[in-house]
């Protein structure tokens, strides 16, 4: 089920709440039920589609036992399961205790973005150069992936098309070099914000995260952005958890939403990392970067 379907769908479920003039144990199980079933035909991890559940439930107990059934009590539950819902839906996308990295003016921001070959990796390092260089900052772009063949070509090319400065060696086969002579270079240009591209693999395999742990080590980013593929799924759940005990992900961008991806499991990545989204990818173009917004966004898909 893609994104939109789901927010259709979990809207349909709430607008049942609308018309009724009773909220009764079964209507609340057979909306809940609606709603479960909707997150999970879109590939949400089923721990929290019970959690959601859950919560939803106990609140509106506690508010029947007070209000019991009268008019206004109906108005007010029907308000309660419409926010619990909201609310559930956005705390899985920004959890509380983890905040994105802030960038700070003045100083050299590190940026290291990781994930599978063919996540949109490359394409969003350079939408991500791109949205910062629209706002002023000075960007530097770095190609450390030397795993991809074509990974330098096109992250060159995409650079001179923003007439972003790029770092890179054609024939240089290790990764944690250039990493460090790329970010060395633009930290000396006086570069407020450096953006490594750094290889991916096919599949997570052990490779990948020593390269990934070791290029950490070396350049000490401020923070490590995991870019994933909306498109693959429940596998986004297990895929999210294997790069977050490799490196601490500070956040996340998801990528091809604009695709039939089914967001959910998207969704449930973020909470498998505890990791907000800080962008989505909405296209292949260099302005299809959208920043992301939790509330506003689920709020928009319930519609
Ligand atoms: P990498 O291997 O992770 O570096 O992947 P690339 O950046 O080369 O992207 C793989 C493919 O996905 C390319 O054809 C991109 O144009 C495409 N792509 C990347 N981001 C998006 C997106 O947000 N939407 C769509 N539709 N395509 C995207």
């Amino acid at each position: 089920m893609v994104l939109a379907e789901l927010g259709q769908k979990i809207g349909q479920a709430l607008k049942k709440l609308n018309a009724a003039s009773v909220i009764d144990d079964k209507l609340l199980q057979e909306i809940l039920t609606e709603i479960a079933s909707a997150l999970l035909s879109a590939d949400v991890n089923i721990k929290y589609v019970i959690k959601l559940r859950d919560s939803v439930k106990t609140q509106v107990t506690l508010q029947m036992n007070s209000d019991g059934q009268s008019a206004n009590g109906v108005a007010t539950v029907r308000k309660l399961i419409q926010r619990t819902v909201v609310e559930e839906l956005t705390a899985m996308l920004q959890p509380a205790e983890n905040r994105p990295y802030e960038f700070k003016k003045g100083k050299a921001n590190v940026v290291m973005l990781v994930g599978l070959q063919g996540s949109g990796k490359t394409t969003t390092c350079t939408k991500f150069a791109y949205h910062y260089m629209k706002k002023g900052w000075r960007v530097g772009l770095v190609c450390a992936d030397t795993f991809r063949a074509g990974a330098f070509e096109q992250l060159k090319m995409n650079a001179a098309k923003i007439k972003c400065p790029f770092f890179g060696h054609k024939k240089e086969t290790d990764p944690v070099k250039i990493a460090e002579e790329g970010v060395n270079f633009f930290k000396k240009e006086k570069f407020e914000i450096i953006i490594v591209d750094t290889s991916g693999r096919h599949k997570q395999e052990a490779a990948l995260f020593e390269e990934m742990q070791q290029v950490q080590q070396t350049i000490k980013p401020d923070t490590a952005i995991f870019v994933m593929d909306s498109s693959i799924g429940q596998a986004c759940y297990d895929q999210a958890q294997a790069f977050n005990k490799t490196i601490r992900v500070g956040s996340v961008i998801i990528t091809k939403l604009d695709g039939h991806a089914k967001g959910g499991g998207a969704l449930s990545a973020v909470a498998a990392t505890q990791s907000p989204v800080v962008f989505i990818g909405t296209g292949e173009h260099f302005d299809d970067l959208e920043p992301f917004e939790a509330e506003g966004f689920i709020k928009r898909l319930l519609g």
